[in-house]
């Protein structure tokens, strides 16, 4: 039962080959540089050495093909043949409004998922061409479709609609979102597990703090908001994204700088943030090390960030009017203590409490609130790979 998940995006195409019976990972890689000079392939078989090839990958197509012959090779190959393979399961990011919950590809599917590429420009032609080369290559196999979206289908209007004339929600379906969906699903589950409670009485805020972040409310299980929006740009300051910011601000740089509208999205997608702010970096290893050596500007972008992870759980908080647990993930959210106590030291008012002994462990899952907290702060590793491979398995049998 070993399914491969598949996330490809416009130059670049990881996956991981999963055997479902336990779960256990039997190799992920990389292929990057896809379509441009100097392609190459990494691929790291459980408990066998990484095995690293440089060779030209015009397209997806040749990408999968090298994948499935790393997968099937003599020395560092984890399975006989590609036949093995009982499914693949696609990432997909933009599922729009067509899609609350994973589904098996076919035309129409693919249709619909065309039809939000205009959403998602980057990502859903890319994910498009993934599908076709695994059509091709792995022919007469399911395949899935998991969507980035479809968790948080289920908010409510007044989380989702921005407050602009209602004809440009219909004409355009210009609303929230909202991304990392099934990481904010997996991970507030596994919470639940933790807490060793239903899921449906819990009211959890998961806070996904990766180079892309977001904060979703869930509501008993379900999405009720969350901070991306239309695009991933809105919610928290980011690595190189700006997050919130006054929407005049775009027009007042197209006029004083002569920019673009496009040049003006590129700057806050890609030089804004925490490396715009503090002119260090996006990475929170290198913000620390500044900070460290005591870079003012690296400290104000750390402390905006902290400041705005917890203006939005206090917000969530208020928005289920009530709070059970806090959850940390990703990246950053997994294995940066100064982070989670910092975000937490702002929440007190609400009955947060992080134990600093137990706050100090990184990447494991661990309950990190002192003793008799009312709001119990989570650490849960995400595993956006192993959701997609069960909903695989599960639309499968
Ligand atoms: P992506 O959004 O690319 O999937 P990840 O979830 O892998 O991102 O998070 C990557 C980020 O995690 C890095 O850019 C870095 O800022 C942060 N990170 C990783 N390890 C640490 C650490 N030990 N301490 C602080 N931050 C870390």
């Amino acid at each position: 039962m070993k399914i491969l998940v598949m996330n490809c995006g416009s130059s670049s195409l990881k996956y991981q080959l999963i055997d479902m019976t336990g779960e256990s990972v039997l190799a992920k890689g990389l292929c990057e540089r896809i379509g441009i000079e100097g392609s190459v392939l990494k691929h790291a078989p459980a408990g066998k050495a990484e095995f690293v090839c440089q060779r030209p990958m015009k397209d997806h197509t040749d990408a999968v093909t090298l994948v499935l012959d790393a997968l099937t090779d003599a020395s560092h190959g984890v399975v006989k043949s590609a036949g093995e393979i009982i499914a693949v399961g696609h990432r997909v990011v933009h599922g729009g409004e067509f899609f609350s919950a994973s589904v098996l590809i076919n035309s129409e599917v693919k249709a619909a998922v065309k039809e939000c590429c205009a959403l998602a420009p980057l990502h859903n032609p890319a994910n498009l061409i993934g599908i076709d080369a695994c059509e091709k290559l792995i022919a007469g196999k399911p395949q899935a479709a998991v969507f980035d979206t479809a968790f948080h289908q289920t908010m409510p209007p007044k989380a989702y609609l921005y407050a602009i004339p209602y004809e440009l929600y219909e004409k355009y379906k210009i609303r929230k979102y909202g991304f990392h969906g099934t990481s904010h699903m997996y991970v507030s589950r596994q919470a639940a597990k933790m807490l060793d409670r239903p899921v449906e009485e819990l009211k959890t805020v998961t806070c996904h703090l990766g180079n892309g972040a977001s904060i979703c409310a869930v509501d008993g299980g379900k999405s009720a908001d969350t901070s991306m929006g239309f695009t991933p740009l809105q919610g928290l300051a980011m690595g190189t994204r700006s997050g919130d910011i006054d929407p005049a601000v775009v027009s007042f740089l197209i006029e004083k700088e002569g920019m673009t509208a496009k040049e003006v999205e590129n700057l806050l997608n890609k030089k804004s943030g925490m490396a715009g702010l503090s002119g260090v970096g996006s990475d929170f290893r290198d913000l620390d090390a500044a900070v460290e050596k005591g870079d003012e500007r690296a400290k104000a972008a750390l402390d905006l960030f902290y400041y705005r992870v917890a203006q939005y759980v206090g917000a969530y908080a208020a928005a289920m009017n009530g709070l059970d647990a806090i959850v940390f993930t990703a990246g950053i959210g997994e294995n940066s203590a100064i982070v989670r106590e910092s975000v937490c030291q702002y929440l007190g008012f609400l009955g947060v409490a992080v134990d600093s002994a137990a706050n100090k462990q990184r990447g494991k899952a661990a309950d990190i609130s002192k003793e008799g907290a009312a709001v119990r702060v989570l650490v849960v590793p995400t595993n956006e790979e192993l959701v997609i491979a069960r909903d695989t398995l599960g639309l499968i049998e």
